[in-house]
């Protein structure tokens, strides 16, 4: 059998592997790489014909990882597409997202580009596409084989991550000679709100590994109710102003909102007003109601003693858009929660422009900001940013925090792939992961005697 990576080879998005099995052919994934976002049309040239892949196996929903499947239906792929219940919902309510900021951007170059008509960007997919891919995906349970074919048998294992990630683990007769191989996806970390603990996998004899913090440790001395208990009591309590968060609104918004509940059910905290501002997130939160049973037995535990771990008295989901106004102009001392979690749209825009001025304001960052967006400019300190056409000064105060990073570190991923029995364990080709984050690791794993590969874009492996 074959492994060629496509995508995600040095490098963090466009997660997109293939691997053939004599004639059968397999995608791990079809994520939209940020990388050629200047040029959305390239995501459109797969090195293969996407009619000739058979099925696609979908670790999560995260768009780097699903976000170029309705341009592989678009561009013929017939096959089924496998996963979590809760990724196949979670996915339909990305992709949605994904055309209405394909048709944003396209608006906009319209308008730069009016004096030379057909020189705007084309939206790569539409709603009719995601509609077509939707309709394609096949549910399976965590820890069910499934028979994809007479040869080849998909479990899905949880990894923490997000709400129905899962590692791929396939297990192959490959003309009579039994080989197993697993593709991580990526990796949680223990420990995280709502979410299981990343499930150890089985002994296989490949293995393809996220490398996105290779090198890199998370905070370790302190909590996330420490910090949350110690922004909002200097932000909201002693100061009365207001705390903005910036949060993706799948995952990222519904591990915050219980964080803040068990924090306000304890008492920790008096009942400051608390505004989740996205419709995303709120369709998102149904999602995780939907998928109850799959959340973990600290947020089972706490819907049992004092229900709905996504509401609590001083919480207030806003919907409409004359609601939003109405949150930037609230005089009162509140946690504003809104997205987009790098700041580029979305109505957390409206609250930074009517507040970034205030001095009574903090900007709490829990989340990835990539170059070139503005939560980048606000974490490296621009005294002055362009929000809606207006340069503003920056007088609000800028924290963050790594605490809420859905990725295991340096030392989770050794530790997941330390389990392997490096005897048995034949190559371990590191993906998703920046060049010299991925070196680190596999220099430690290298130590620990593994066969380490750092996956070349589009070459074939023989396995
Ligand atoms: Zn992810």
């Amino acid at each position: 059998m074959k492994l060629t990576v496509h995508g995600a080879a040095q490098q963090v998005t466009g997660s997109m592997h293939l691997l053939e099995i004599n004639q059968y052919k397999i995608l791990v994934d079809c994520g939209l790489d940020y990388e050629r976002d200047t040029h959305l049309q390239l995501n459109e040239n797969f090195p293969f014909n996407p009619s000739d892949i058979d099925v696609v196996i979908l670790t999560h929903a995260h768009i780097d990882h699903s976000g170029n499947l309705p341009t592989l239906v678009r561009m013929g792929f017939n096959g089924q597409i496998l996963c979590t219940a809760p990724t196949a919902d979670l996915t339909e309510l990305l992709l949605l997202d994904s055309v209405n900021i394909f048709m944003r951007k396209e608006h906009q170059s319209r308008k730069h580009n009016r004096k030379r008509p057909g020189q705007g960007r084309q939206p790569l997919y539409l709603q009719k596409h995601v509609t077509d891919t939707v309709e394609r995906f096949i549910t399976i349970g965590f820890n069910r084989p499934f028979n994809i074919n007479d040869d080849v048998e998909l479990t899905l294992i949880p990894v923490g991550h997000l709400l129905g990630a899962a590692a791929a683990i396939l297990k192959i007769n490959d003309n009579g000679t039994e080989k197993t191989i697993a593709f991580t996806g990526d990796i949680g970390r223990k420990n995280y709100p709502v979410l299981n603990d990343p499930q150890t996998l089985p002994q296989v004899d490949y293995l393809v590994s996220e490398a996105t913090y290779g090198g890199r440790h998370h905070t370790k001395d302190k909590t996330i109710a420490d910090v949350l208990i110690e922004t909002i009591e200097k932000a909201c309590v002693k100061e009365s102003g207001r705390l903005i968060i910036p949060a993706f609104s799948i995952g990222r918004t519904q591990a915050l909102v219980f964080s803040l509940n068990k924090i306000f059910s304890q008492g920790l905290l008096p009942p400051i007003k608390v505004f989740v501002d996205s419709p995303m997130a709120n369709m998102a939160t149904n999602v995780f109601r939907k998928h109850h049973s799959l959340l973990n037995d600290e947020a089972q535990d706490f819907y049992h003693k004092l229900g709905d771990e996504f509401e609590f008295e001083n919480l207030t989901y806003v919907e409409n858009l004359k609601d939003s106004r109405q949150v930037s102009n609230y005089f009162e001392p509140c946690v504003i929660i809104s997205s987009a979690g790098m700041l580029e749209g979305g109505r957390i825009q409206d609250h930074l422009f009517h507040n970034i001025q205030n001095y009574y304001c903090t900007i709490l960052f829990i989340g990835y900001c990539a170059k070139g967006t503005l939560g980048h400019r606000l974490l490296r300190g621009d005294p002055i940013v362009h929000i809606k056409d207006r340069d503003l000064a920056v007088y609000a105060t800028i924290k963050k925090t790594d605490l809420f990073s859905a990725h295991g570190d340096h030392d989770d991923l050794i530790n997941m792939i330390n389990q392997q029995d490096n005897k048995r364990l034949k190559n371990i080709f590191l993906v998703h992961g920046e060049t010299t984050s991925m070196q680190v690791l596999a220099d430690a794993l290298s130590e620990r005697e593994y066969k380490v590969t750092l996956a070349e874009k589009n070459l074939p492996y023989d396995l």
